[in-house]
């Protein structure tokens, strides 16, 4: 989903200068796609991965209740979008990178300096299970999962972590000239 859904549309996101994160919507019944999208935060700096992608969500004709759905996230969302997650009725979200890898292996350290100076919280300080959703890291899953499928799913995960380096370095590469505020 990460790399045939999102990655295409990311690519073309961030060849506009955009960021890196994106996101997509399932069905909890067979995880089929609804709707995936990606950062577009030249347009608007709110319009993050996860926030984009629920925008467009709402603009379609025919969609599932939140409730019967999958919220995935290719990074940790933020605060803002965590809070958007909640509001649109998500009992869950699934997320592959880490707010850590954000800061780290991305150069996108926001996330983490929002939570600890707006919220005074540690990094993974807030409520990963509440009376709204439960929050899985992906990378947690697979470690969870019994070989030999842990070693395959190891496999298709590192080969995703690579195609978002040479995305990342790209955005980085290109970031100085774009007026995104947290850029
Ligand atoms: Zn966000």
């Amino acid at each position: 989903m990460i790399d045939t859904d999102i990655l295409p549309i990311t690519e073309s996101g961030v060849a506009a200068g955009n960021k890196v994160f994106g996101a997509a919507i399932l069905r909890k019944s067979d995880l089929s796609l609804v709707i995936a999208g990606t950062n577009s935060e030249i347009v608007n700096p709110l319009w993050h991965g996860e926030i984009h992608t629920l925008k467009q969500f709402y603009e379609l004709a025919d969609r599932p209740p939140t409730r019967d759905l999958v919220f995935l996230s290719t990074h940790e969302p933020c605060t803002m979008c965590m809070s958007a997650i909640t509001w649109a009725g998500f009992d869950n979200f699934y997320y592959f990178f880490s707010h850590e890898d954000s800061r780290d292996a991305f150069a996108i350290p926001h996330d983490l300096k929002i939570l600890s100076e707006v919220f005074g919280l540690p990094p993974s300080g807030y409520q990963r299970s509440n009376a709204f959703w439960t929050a899985y890291s992906i990378t947690a899953l697979v470690e969870a999962e019994a070989e030999p499928l842990r070693t395959e799913l190891r496999q298709q995960r590192d080969r995703i972590k690579g195609q978002y380096q040479v995305l990342s370095q790209r955005y980085q590469e290109s970031k100085g000239d774009n007026a995104i505020p947290l850029n």
